[in-house]
């Protein structure tokens, strides 16, 4: 097993071996593009170490082999005396986790080498600057050293020296510096700063390792669903330098607008720095296209090299690069993280450029995206007081109380409340802070600022760099001239506009949900790029797909709206809330009947009420299917809280007020109170124990479906049976349900044809799937249920206790409620449908469970054979788009 590759041996395809940087830094140099030379210790040689706690044996002489080959190359040693080789160590995995890991500079130089780096670049300041940055990173990333200590001793020498910034400070400066830090490190780490520099790499090696399991690499890993198990990657690239002079410097550069996604000229340069300088903001940093001016020639040949990135990544690609003395070199570069509508745009755009085609600009896209471009925006027409502008980094609309930490983001996030995270900057120690943020304001950063980085990653809306705003952390509070917003103060804040208000801007819908809704047309004057994109990949996802979306619909509003959205029917219809309301007294009766007849009476009262409820469903979706449930949950759900009705007893009886409706419910409360109503009297046991009840749903939705039919509609109904377990329980009230069939056929002479289906939502139903297919037209996964009952959970209870926990120790990635268990449920849903459809080769197979909406599930549904999801009408896009996807 081979543990070290030379930039000239990867390629772009090896992520999984060499990390993103390291493959993307091989396919640069295979581009013929300056890299200054280097090598990559393989995510192989980490797993090793995590697991056994030492580097793989061979590791020590290939990365010796690797060295000499570099060293010959650059004609000098690492940390040669005279003229030191200096080398950078970086992290880098598979998938790139801004920020997350760590990367060492200028390793190689000591005391020795220092005047031999002085005396080579003619520059003594250069050197210092360089040592006090390699002790710096060393101290911190390496050592374990508190960053702030050094951070401290530098403010103390720029104030000593009334220094604006650390360019002010010169070689006596520093070198004093240096001495400074060299002891802040014999007394915090409990060893001197390392001289060989050999050491110096294998320790920064061995660190890059370890940071792999920091607590804030697993915290992003959990939340961007990346496996703990992959392990980085370690670069080792020969060092150039930005910190050489005016003539040099180092920027970051977009070859679109990550926000927007139009092409131009995106980034950032700073002069005279180096490393983290840019996105660190110690100083500020100027346009990219300001570079222009300052040196013609490597603007120019970034322009040229950016051009041919796009071309061969046929991507936006973001790109790290320094010039040394007016010489350009490429660092990094990667497939750029967008905005989600960006995302769209440039998929679209790429087509049009024919760089990728419909079946791959699908690819670039997801339903998580999708989702939030149908989040709703400020409303522009709305008087709100605004108090700043900064960079639009990440979009959305956030309203939330000011805080002015994580931990305090986190607390009140806990309590309920809404926040706004707001720093100067923020840093990976902030992490759990914006995750528990509505939204992220810096008053300083660019777009390229890990506050703008990372919120862009976790999809949350973020405004950086509003340099009007003086955050005082300690005071907890922020001043924009003459207002002072505290702790706790309503603000709002636009991440697509960079614009920030003072209180609570109410919002309007996006453009997005305006064209599902019909309300505004692509290929209109006034339609923006954004629904000209989405209009598009959603023809080129519905061109594909296989699978059927359908909504999760009780009414004919939401039928409309989902009809509009383009649900191809209705799969779910609860028919519960047929119950509700003021309808409840009839329930009441029903449930309280001591004998047929009251029994009977109460039922027909509610007949022709749900029968009105149908025709609207079904006027509402003419020519597409709606399948109907018959009653579902149990009983007392539809009778008073048993709390509530007792204390309302009691009180009458001490009055000597007696109700005798109310004595009677409470009776009946108590009758049917059980200790595990989810597995109690429901679903079709409702159906087998109370006399009548699925025979009105039955005859309401027969009859109704008579009464389109008649109005010359075209009403498809199924009805479905919940809950049943055997083939022997759907069998009687399908018998039953016939009967009322054929009733009404012939009360109203009409040809009815109702198909009969059942849900699959017990594991037993899944296990007999082949025998319930002979009484089932129809199966729909109730995955809900089956989650809860496979899993043996109750899902009310254990996403507030145990599921963190869960979480947390990697037992899931993600709630089994949210994306489908395809290893246990999902393994079931396939058995159930090859059992089925053997019995029954037309049974028509759908899934009705959240997970209709969720993209993950989405594919698994595809590749099961499902013929269709359904999901609630706001899902209905995410789940076309996704099933076009699973389809390309
Ligand atoms: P990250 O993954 O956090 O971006 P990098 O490994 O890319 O970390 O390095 C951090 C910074 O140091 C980047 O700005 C990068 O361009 C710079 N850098 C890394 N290696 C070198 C090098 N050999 N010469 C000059 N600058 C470097
Ligand atoms: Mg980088
Ligand atoms: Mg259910």
């Amino acid at each position: 097993q081979k543990f070290v590759y030379d930039f000239t041996e990867g390629n772009k395809d090896l992520k999984g071996l060499l990390g993103g940087k390291g493959a993307n830094l091989a396919e640069m140099t295979n581009l013929g593009l300056p890299v200054p030379p280097g090598f990559t210790i393989t995510s192989e040689a980490c797993k090793v170490y995590l697991a056994t706690g030492t580097e793989p044996a061979a590791l020590r002489d290939e990365v010796s082999a690797h060295l000499d080959a570099l060293e010959s190359a650059m004609g000098k040693k690492l940390g040669q005396a005279d003229d030191p080789l200096l080398v950078s160590v970086r992290s880098g995995a598979k998938f790139s986790m801004p920020g997350m890991m760590d990367t060492v500079l200028n390793i190689g130089l000591s005391d020795k080498s220092v005047a031999g780096l002085a005396k080579q670049s003619g520059d003594e300041r250069f050197a210092w600057d360089s040592y006090r940055r390699l002790i710096q990173m060393f101290g911190k990333t390496v050592l374990g050293v508190d960053g702030d200590h050094f951070e401290e001793a530098l403010e103390d020498a720029k104030r000593a020296k009334k220094a604006a910034t650390d360019i002010d400070l010169d070689a006596a400066d520093l070198k004093k510096l240096v001495k400074q830090f060299k002891k802040i490190v014999t007394r915090d780490a409990g060893r001197d700063f390392p001289q060989d520099p050999r050491e110096q790499m294998d320790l920064a090696i061995r660190s890059v390792f370890e940071s792999w399991n920091t607590d804030r690499a697993k915290l992003y890993r959990r939340q961007e669903r990346i496996p703990g198990d992959l392990g980085t990657a370690v670069n080792i690239c020969s060092m150039v330098f930005g910190n050489l002079g005016p003539d040099s410097g180092t920027g970051v550069a977009f070859t679109r607008d990550p926000a927007s996604g139009h092409q131009g000229v995106y980034g950032d340069y700073l002069q005279n720095a180096q490393g983290e300088d840019v996105v660190a903001g110690i100083r500020n940093t100027v346009p990219l296209a300001d570079l222009e001016t300052i040196d013609k020639k490597s603007y120019d040949r970034l322009m040229q090299i950016m051009e041919i990135l796009e071309t061969h990544y046929r991507d936006l690609c973001d790109i790290e690069f320094t010039i040394e003395r007016g010489e350009l070199w490429m660092l990094q570069t990667r497939v750029g993280k967008r905005t989600a509508g960006a995302a769209f745009r440039i998929a679209t755009q790429l087509v049009d450029q024919g760089l990728i085609d419909e079946a791959e600009a699908l690819q670039r896209v997801n339903g998580a995206q999708l989702a939030q471009l149908m989040f709703p925006r400020f409303d522009d027409g709305a008087k709100a007081e605004l108090l700043g502008r900064g960079i639009a980094a990440s979009p959305g609309a956030a309203v939330g109380k000011a805080v002015f930490d994580s931990y305090t983001a986190v607390k009140w996030s806990r309590s309920g409340e809404r926040v706004i995270l707001i720093r100067r900057e923020t840093n990976p120690d902030d992490l759990d802070g914006m995750l528990a943020a509505e939204g992220i304001l810096t008053s300083r950063g660019g777009k390229t600022s890990h506050a703008a980085v990372v919120a862009r990653g976790m999809g949350k809306t973020c405004v950086c760099g509003a340099e009007e705003l003086e955050v005082d952390t300690k005071r907890r509070r922020m001043t924009v001239g003459k207002t002072v917003i505290e702790e706790g103060d309503l603000v709002s804040v636009d991440g697509s506009t960079g614009k920030v208000y003072l209180g609570e801007v109410p919002v309007v819908p996006s453009p997005v949900v305006e064209y599902f809704e019909g309300r505004m047309h692509a290929g209109a004057d006034d339609a923006d790029e954004l629904v000209e994109a989405v209009h598009r990949m959603m023809a080129y996802a519905d061109r594909r797909r296989r699978l059927r979306v359908r909504a999760n619909a009780d009414n004919a509003e939401d039928a409309l709206r989902a009809r509009r959205f383009g649900a191809q029917g209705i799969g779910l219809c609860r028919t519960e809330h047929m119950f509700l309301g003021e309808r409840r007294a009839m329930v009441e009766r029903l449930i309280l009947a001591d004998t047929d007849d009251e029994r009977d009476q109460a039922l027909k009262t509610l007949l022709p009420l749900q029968k009105k409820d149908f025709v609207e469903l079904f006027e509402a979706m003419d020519g597409l299917p709606v399948t109907v449930r018959l009653l579902d949950p149990p009983l007392h759900e539809f009778l008073p809280d048993i709390t509530e009705l007792s204390v309302r007893v009691a009180l009458a009886e001490s009055r000597e007020d007696h109700n005798e409706n109310d004595l009677r419910l409470l009776q009946a409360v108590h009758k049917l109170h059980e200790q595990n109503p989810m597995l109690g009297l429901r679903g079709v046991r409702l159906g087998l124990v109370i006399p009548g009840l699925f025979a009105m749903q039955v005859r309401a939705i027969a009859e109704a479906a008579a009464e389109r039919k008649h109005a010359k509609g075209d009403p498809r109904a199924e009805i479905m049976i919940p809950l049943v377990g055997t083939v022997q329980e759907l069998e009687i009230v399908r018998d039953e349900a016939e009967q009322v069939i054929a009733e009404v056929r012939k009360a109203t002479g009409i040809d009815l044809r109702l198909s009969l289906g059942t849900m699959i939502e017990l594991p037993r139903a899944a296990l007999t799937a082949g025998q319930i297919a002979e009484a089932a037209e129809f199966f729909s996964f109730g995955t809900n249920d089956l989650t809860q009952t496979v899993w043996g959970f109750s899902r009310d209870d254990v996403e507030a206790s145990f599921f963190t926990a869960y979480l947390e120790k990697g037992i899931f990635g993600v709630s089994p409620f949210e994306t489908i268990d395809m290893d246990g449920v999902g393994a079931l849903v396939r058995s159930a449908c090859e059992a089925g459809r053997k019995t029954r080769p037309d049974l028509k197979l759908g899934i009705c469970g959240e997970h209709g909406g969720d993209p993950e599930s989405v594919h698994f549904f595809h590749q099961v054979g499902l013929d269709y999801v359904s999901c609630s009408p706001f899902r209905i896009p995410v789940a076309r788009l996704e099933a076009g996807r699973a389809a390309a």
